[in-house]
């Protein structure tokens, strides 16, 4: 069996799926999507689904601006449930000029953050007992967005325009004749196409070897730890990421806490939870930071992978000497958030076209090579 098709995208993760709308969105008619399992059923299954505007450097801020953007219009086109509860970055007294310095960047970005005191962010997080609370840096527009619904509704505006999506579908081979993608393999079916868009998530090297590259990828297990309702804990409280001594993040469901903690390097491709090792690694400084929620009854702990690349930003964009083969993947925590991003650039990539997304030329395979030398002029 076969199928014509204009691109096949890999992996039916937010990244893939949001690959896949913008494919059609720019007019690309009969694109496939092949997931190998069900949609969503990657890392994205356990994210925590925080979108942060006032998260990271500035060309993240930008990737993060861009997204929101279209997170607004599927929540109020569509009614994607975006929860906007705000979001306040905790860090400690050491830490005070780069939070200014970082409050200001924002401000510059057109991006609304008020500098909080530590009395303010206390009253906001009375359970943090961290006694170096330097500041806070508060945005109001930050939200949790649900996925796996936005999944979903990328999938029924990409078929509505033509597009076809392939779960239970495992890509087994790529072929590359004269340098140029030509075809994709699946058990039962070959797709004869100009081009190949890896969103494979962390089988993305996998993906990768079947065309000859080595990604330079890692993998590391991530936990969320859910508790039993917590006196100090309230259900409007804002996303409270803590950076300083480890990186904490803190969610509230009514009086409930999650919060997500870990980076532990792992070689196998299971999320299973190993609670014992945030114990052992981890417990000592829960009960010194916010000890109502380290002391909590435990009610359920879920474990998914992130991907990091080696320099730790995601690897975008076409390689040279592969024709028509394109990377989307290595998007670390944060590829919920910048999933709209991620989709729109490679699409521009695909189609030539630069208009408004950002440059990702940092983003190369090819920044790998040894002799590569960057054209760009970027931060
Ligand atoms: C605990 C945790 C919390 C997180 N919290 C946040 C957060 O708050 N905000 C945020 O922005 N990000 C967060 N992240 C990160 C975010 O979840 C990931 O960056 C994102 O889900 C990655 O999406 P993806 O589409 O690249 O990968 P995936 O969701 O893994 O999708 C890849 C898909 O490819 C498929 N596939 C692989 N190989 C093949 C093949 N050969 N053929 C066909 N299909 C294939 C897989 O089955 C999979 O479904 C979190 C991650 C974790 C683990």
């Amino acid at each position: 069996m076969f199928e014509i098709v204009d691109a096949v995208v890999i992996g039916g993760g937010i990244i893939g799926m949001s690959t896949l709308y913008h494919l059609t969105k720019k007019g690309m008619r009969n694109p496939v999507l092949l997931e190998m399992d069900n949609l969503g059923g990657g890392s994205t299954r356990y994210t925590a689904g925080w979108v942060m505007l006032q998260l990271g450097t500035e060309l993240e801020m930008q990737w993060s601006k861009i997204s929101y953007a279209e997170f607004m219009f599927l929540r109020e086109e569509y009614k994607i449930n975006f929860e906007q509860k705000g979001s306040l970055i905790i860090n400690t007294h050491d830490f005070i000029e780069s939070e200014k310095a970082l409050f200001s960047l924002q401000t510059s970005l057109g991006i609304p953050t008020e500098l909080l005191s530590p009395e303010q962010v206390r009253k906001l997080a009375p359970f943090i007992k961290l006694r170096e609370i330097g500041s806070g840096r508060y945005c109001g527009l930050d939200g949790v967005i649900d996925a796996q619904a936005a999944i979903q509704q990328y999938k029924m505006l990409a078929e509505l325009s033509g597009a076809k999506v392939y779960e239970q579908s495992r890509v087994l081979g790529i072929t590359v004749s004269s340098d140029k993608i030509t075809s994709v393999k699946t058990s039962d079916k070959t797709f004869y196409t100009p081009i190949v868009v890896n969103a494979a998530g962390f089988y993305a090297d996998q993906v990768a070897r079947l065309v000859g590259l080595e990604l330079p990828i890692k993998l590391d297990l991530r936990h969320s730890v859910f508790t039993e309702p917590i006196e100090s804990i309230y259900d409007e409280m804002p996303l409270l990421q803590v950076v300083n001594p480890i990186e904490l993040y803190i969610g509230s469901h009514g009086k409930r806490a999650d919060y997500t903690i870990g980076s532990f390097a792992i070689e196998s491709y299971e999320q299973k939870p190993q609670l014992d090792w945030i114990v052992d690694r981890y417990y000592e400084y829960l009960v010194d930071c916010v000890p109502e929620i380290a002391r909590a009854r435990i009610t359920r702990v879920e474990a998914g992978i992130r991907v990091f690349s080696v320099d730790g930003k995601p690897i975008i964009g076409p390689v040279e000497g592969i024709e028509g083969y394109f990377n989307n993947c290595a998007w670390g925590g944060t590829g919920v958030m910048h999933a709209p991003f991620a989709g729109q650039a490679i699409v521009d990539a695909i189609l030539g076209e630069q208009k408004f997304t950002q440059d990702i030329e940092p983003l190369l395979f090819d920044r790998f090579k040894p002799n590569f030398v960057f054209k760009g002029n970027y931060p």
